[in-house]
């Protein structure tokens, strides 16, 4: 496993591994996985796949500043280089970029990318800026690693549809691959922050999930329910844990996200519909969603 840490060095050796592939088996996909590190199963997922479909793997590992707004976690976001490169490595991957952020700005931006109204609804409204910073970084490093395949986890459905829209915009040539949500035994979505959690919090986070579970439930027994009481439904749910400081529960169309009709069933919803959920414990804020499509007529929950 090939580890660098600036841009020429990167550029040299997705070149060199390119043209080694191609020479070897005519294949030569560059399959990018950007990544905060702290790495765990749901990443792993991203590398397993990237890897069954891509001749040349890149990992990227930083945390990037300016998708951090003031009063976020930056400096106490958790980091180990260590494990996370024992673990890129036991899964094959070919190069692992870890940038310092001095290499990916060594001056100020003047140049940020604003993705109109998908950034708007959910994690937008809580966290000003913060997709801009993303859709800033995820160019930049499109740019640099220029992937033929970038993989992306569902655990961060806004992300994946502002990303889609970026990319169709501003014709990246490049394909987006959405990767399911791993979860623990218990349902608790795999996060880099949940080793922020005490046990009790961890303990009561699995409402998030057990929520979405229910709502599940609810919208193929009764599928004339409307957004708004499955809203309540699930905060009724989540709001039994004391810990939990609801930050949003929102139902909307995906990958456009906007609000379904008032009053109309969610089962009538003429798309995808995405159901999704940020609650805060303590300092921590997690999020969780679930993702349902038409399927021969019915809203089913996409696994
Ligand atoms: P992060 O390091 O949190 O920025 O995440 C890097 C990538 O891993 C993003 O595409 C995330 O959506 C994805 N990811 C994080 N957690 C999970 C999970 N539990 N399941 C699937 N993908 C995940």
């Amino acid at each position: 496993m090939i580890i660098v840490r600036t841009i020429p060095e990167l550029r040299t050796e997705v070149r060199r591994l390119r043209q080694e592939a191609e020479r070897q088996s005519g294949r030569a996909e560059v399959g990018f996985v950007p990544t905060m590190g702290y790495l765990h199963e749901g990443h792993a997922s991203l590398m397993r796949q990237a890897k069954e479909h891509c001749a040349v793997t890149v990992l990227s590992i930083f945390v990037n500043p300016i998708q951090f707004g003031p009063n976020e976690d930056l400096a106490r976001y958790p980091r180990d280089e260590e494990r996370d490169l024992k673990l890129a490595a036991s899964l094959g991957i070919d190069i692992v970029f870890l940038p310092s952020p001095e290499e990916m700005y060594p001056q100020p931006t003047k140049t940020t990318i604003h993705v109109r109204e998908v950034t708007e609804p959910l994690c937008g409204a809580s966290r000003p800026g913060h997709f801009d910073g993303v859709t800033t970084v995820v160019a930049k490093l499109f740019h640099i690693v220029k992937p033929d395949r970038a993989y992306f986890g569902m655990k961060d459905a806004q992300q994946v549809a502002i990303i889609q829209q970026m990319v169709a915009d501003l014709n990246f040539d490049v394909a987006i691959v959405p990767c399911p949500i791993v979860r623990e035994a218990d349902g608790l979505a795999l996060s880099s922050r949940n080793v922020y959690l005490s046990g009790e919090e961890r303990k009561q986070a699995l409402g998030l999930s057990r929520s979405l579970r229910m709502a599940e439930e609810w919208l193929e027994q009764e599928p004339g329910l409307t957004a708004e009481e499955v809203k309540s439904r699930i905060r009724q749910v989540i709001g039994e844990a004391p810990l939990a400081d609801i930050d949003y529960v929102d139902i909307l169309t995906f990958p456009a996200l906007q609000a379904l009709p008032s009053g109309e069933p969610v089962g009538q919803a003429g798309s995808d519909v995405l159901i999704a959920l940020a609650v805060r414990f303590g300092r921590t804020r997690l999020i969780d969603n679930r993702l349902f499509s038409r399927q021969g007529g019915r809203l089913c929950s996409v696994k």
